[in-house]
C-alpha cells in the first residue's frame, strides 16, 4: 500500500523568470500526481504538496537541481492521499502577500535583513535569560485562536496584507526596544515579516526558524508553545503530543475546539469553530454575516439540508 506525506517548504532566492520556474513545477506536480499548492515568485518559492512518499522524494530532489534551491529545508508530514483537492501553480508578485513586493530584497543567501534565527534550544534560552522576550504572532488572527507561543501578542489581522497597516499605525512601537520573536507556521511568513519589522524600527529582532512546526515538533507537550496548529489542508489543525487541550471554543456551545468549519452557504468564506457535536450544525447553517446580509439567499454547499437555514 502507497504511504502518503506532505512537504512543506519555501525557498528564498532571486529567480530572474519565475514563470518558466511555475511551468516547470506544473510539469513535475502532475508527472508524480502531486495536490497541493505552489506559489513561485521573483523572490523564491513556497510549496505545500502531498502524495505518495517516492514521488514527493522524486519531485524534492528535482527542485532542489535548480540553482538556488540546492538547500530548502523540507519539512515531512503524515498525509492521507487526500489532503487538496487539486494541484495549484501560480506566479505571484510577492512569495507572502504582504502588499509590499518591491519593499523586499532578496539575494541568494534570502531574504536582506530579516530577523535572527533561532532553533528551539535558542528560543528556549532567550525567554530563560531575558524576561522581556516578546512573541509576535505571524499569523491571521483566527489561526492564533486554537494555538499560540505563551504571552503572544497577536496583531488584529485577517490578511497578511493587513500587517502592514497596523505596524505602521503605531500599534506596536511600545515593542520597539524589546526582544522580538516572530513566528509562523513554516517560517516563511516570518522571513519577511521580521525583515519589514527591522526596517521600521524594531531593534532586535528574531525568528523561530523552521516555524511552529520545527519547533512544536522538538518539544512536544513541553516547551513555549500551547495548544493546536492550523493548517489549510484537509487535517485542518494539527497537535504536537497526545491530549493537547483545545485553546478555542466552539461558536455554538463553547465547548474547547480546534477545528475551523466552511459556514455553510458556500458563496461565503467565513471559517467558526466547532466542537464534534456542533459540527453539523455548522457546515449546514449559515454564520450571523450572511444572515444579515443576504438574508432570502443561500448557496448551500453539497453537504447541506434543503431550506435556507437560520443563523447558526
Ligand atoms: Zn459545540
Ligand atoms: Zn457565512
Amino acid at each position: 500500500m502507497a504511504t502518503y506525506k506532505i512537504v512543506l517548504f519555501y525557498g528564498f532566492t532571486p529567480l530572474a523568470a519565475p514563470e518558466s520556474v511555475r511551468l516547470w513545477q506544473q510539469a513535475l506536480g502532475e508527472r508524480w500526481g502531486l495536490t497541493g499548492r505552489v506559489v513561485v515568485s521573483r523572490h523564491g518559492i513556497n510549496a505545500t504538496l502531498g502524495g505518495t512518499v517516492e514521488n514527493l522524494k522524486q519531485y524534492v530532489r528535482t527542485t532542489r537541481q535548480h540553482p538556488g534551491l540546492e538547500h530548502i529545508d523540507v519539512k515531512w508530514s503524515d498525509g492521507t492521499g487526500a489532503d487538496f483537492p487539486r494541484l495549484s501553480v501560480k506566479v505571484r508578485p510577492e512569495l507572502v502577500s504582504f502588499g509590499v513586493p518591491d519593499e523586499v530584497e532578496v539575494d541568494e543567501r534570502g531574504v536582506v535583513g530579516g530577523g535572527v534565527p533561532l532553533g528551539p534550544d535558542e528560543v528556549d534560552a532567550l525567554v530563560a535569560e531575558r524576561d522581556d522576550v516578546v512573541f509576535f504572532d505571524g499569523r491571521n488572527a483566527f489561526e492564533a485562536e486554537i494555538g499560540r507561543f505563551k504571552g503572544a501578542v497577536v496583531p488584529d489581522v485577517r490578511t497578511t496584507r493587513d500587517f502592514i497597516e497596523q505596524i505602521d499605525s503605531g500599534t506596536f512601537d511600545h515593542l520597539k526596544d524589546r526582544p522580538i520573536v516572530t513566528y509562523c507556521t513554516g517560517g516563511v511568513r516570518c522571513e519577511v515579516l521580521s525583515a519589514l519589522m527591522r526596517k521600521r524600527g524594531f531593534e532586535e529582532v528574531y525568528q523561530v526558524a523552521g516555524g511552529i512546526v520545527r519547533y512544536a515538533e522538538a518539544r512536544g507537550a513541553d516547551g513555549l508553545w500551547e495548544g493546536s496548529l492550523y493548517v489549510f489542508d484537509e487535517r485542518r489543525h494539527v497537535e504536537f503530543a497526545d491530549g493537547v487541550e483545545p485553546l478555542g471554543s466552539c461558536v455554538v456551545c463553547s465547548a474547547p475546539a480546534a477545528r475551523y468549519e466552511n459556514c455553510g452557504d458556500a458563496s461565503c468564506r467565513t471559517l467558526r469553530l466547532a466542537c464534534a457535536e456542533c459540527t453539523p450544525a455548522v457546515t449546514a447553517g449559515r454564520c450571523e454575516a450572511c444572515v444579515a446580509e443576504r438574508p432570502g439567499s443561500f448557496v448551500p454547499r453539497p453537504t447541506a439540508r434543503p431550506g435556507v437555514p437560520a443563523a447558526v
